[in-house]
């Protein structure tokens, strides 16, 4: 799978602040890759970097493999990173003639792309008049006339409101599906989670974890146990292969597990050792807290 831009232990220091601290990743083509960390975590520096508005203090990025310039590489991506700002007093269509003539593109691509971020309708509205949602409509529109390999997104649902943030997702979603990578800078857990197939967790700008969203439950879960006798209990649940630690709250265990166990699993095993058990529930805990677990400061 080819790779549309790889970075490599990129650094970078703001004085005493470590924005970015020794991070590596890899985008390949076609993924929507989201950078997920909370506010002040190195999202935006990162992005900066990439797009040379950033200077690094060390480390290394290559878009396209390397074989292009990053002048030339920066030609085949699009990127919001900023909040939209066009002429107030002129038209969409207007605003993005402009930028056609800036980038050398032709004026067809205009009516595809409002037609793509669902402001065709309104093409002839003054901007001032658009919505903040139509406003970073408009803005993602025209940064996909030159047709971008990568279109890169900076926190795009920042001040919306849910019917602006339910659109802007779906027209990412559509835009992904047409074949262009994404990469896109969120503090939201859940934004992630409906909008990306990959993640790298960030928290003071060190990576935390990196890698396809769906496989992020990095937990196997635990039981919540109880029994007449727990001291017996607890010897037998050390004694099982796929139990990890253990530890008693208010006369109920919680035995984490370190490998996929059923809870009819463990109930025979235990039934087999004679512990007959009053209390069992398996339960996972849940993204957001897993999340919270891996940003909060330990
Ligand atoms: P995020 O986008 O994840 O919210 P940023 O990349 O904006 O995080 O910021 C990361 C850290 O770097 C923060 O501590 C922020 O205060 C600091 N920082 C960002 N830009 C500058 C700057 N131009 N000068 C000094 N410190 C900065
Ligand atoms: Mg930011």
């Amino acid at each position: 799978m080819e790779t549309i831009l790889s970075i490599k232990n990129l650094d970078k220091k703001y004085g005493k602040v470590h924005a970015v601290n020794n991070l590596s990743f890899d985008i390949k083509k076609g993924e929507v890759y989201g950078i997920l960390g909370p506010n002040g975590s190195g999202k935006s520096t990162t992005l900066g970097i990439i797009l040379n508005v950033v200077n690094r203090t060390s480390g290394d990025f290559n878009w396209f493999d390397g074989k292009l310039s990053t002048h030339e590489a920066l030609k085949k991506v699009g990127a919001i990173i900023e909040r939209p700002n066009f002429y107030p007093y002129m038209s969409a269509v207007q605003n993005l003639q402009l930028i056609c003539k800036i980038k050398g593109v032709s004026y067809d691509k205009i009516e595809e792309k409002l037609k793509v971020v669902n402001l065709f309708e309104r093409r002839n509205s003054k901007f001032k008049t658009y919505s903040l949602g139509m406003k970073q409509r408009l803005a993602i529109a025209s940064a996909l006339l030159n047709d971008p390999e990568i279109l890169i997104l900076d926190e795009p649902t920042n001040g919306l409101d849910p019917q602006g943030i339910h659109e802007i997702r779906q027209i990412i979603k559509e835009i992904a599906k047409n074949g262009t990578t994404i990469l896109l800078a969120s503090h939201l857990l859940d934004e992630v989670e409906k909008v990306c197939s990959h993640v790298l967790i960030i928290r003071n700008g060190v990576k935390l974890y990196s890698g396809r969203v769906d496989e992020m439950t990095t937990s196997n879960g635990y039981f919540e146990l109880e029994s007449e006798n727990n001291k017996e209990l607890i010897k037998h649940l050390e004694n099982h292969s796929s139990i990890g630690s253990i530890k008693e709250e208010n006369g109920i265990l919680i035995a984490n597990l370190t490998s996929e166990l059923s809870a009819s699993e463990i109930n025979q095993f235990l039934f087999n050792n004679n512990i007959t058990l009053s209390h069992l529930v398996k339960r996972k805990p849940s993204l957001e807290q897993q999340f919270l677990d891996l940003t909060n400061n330990n």
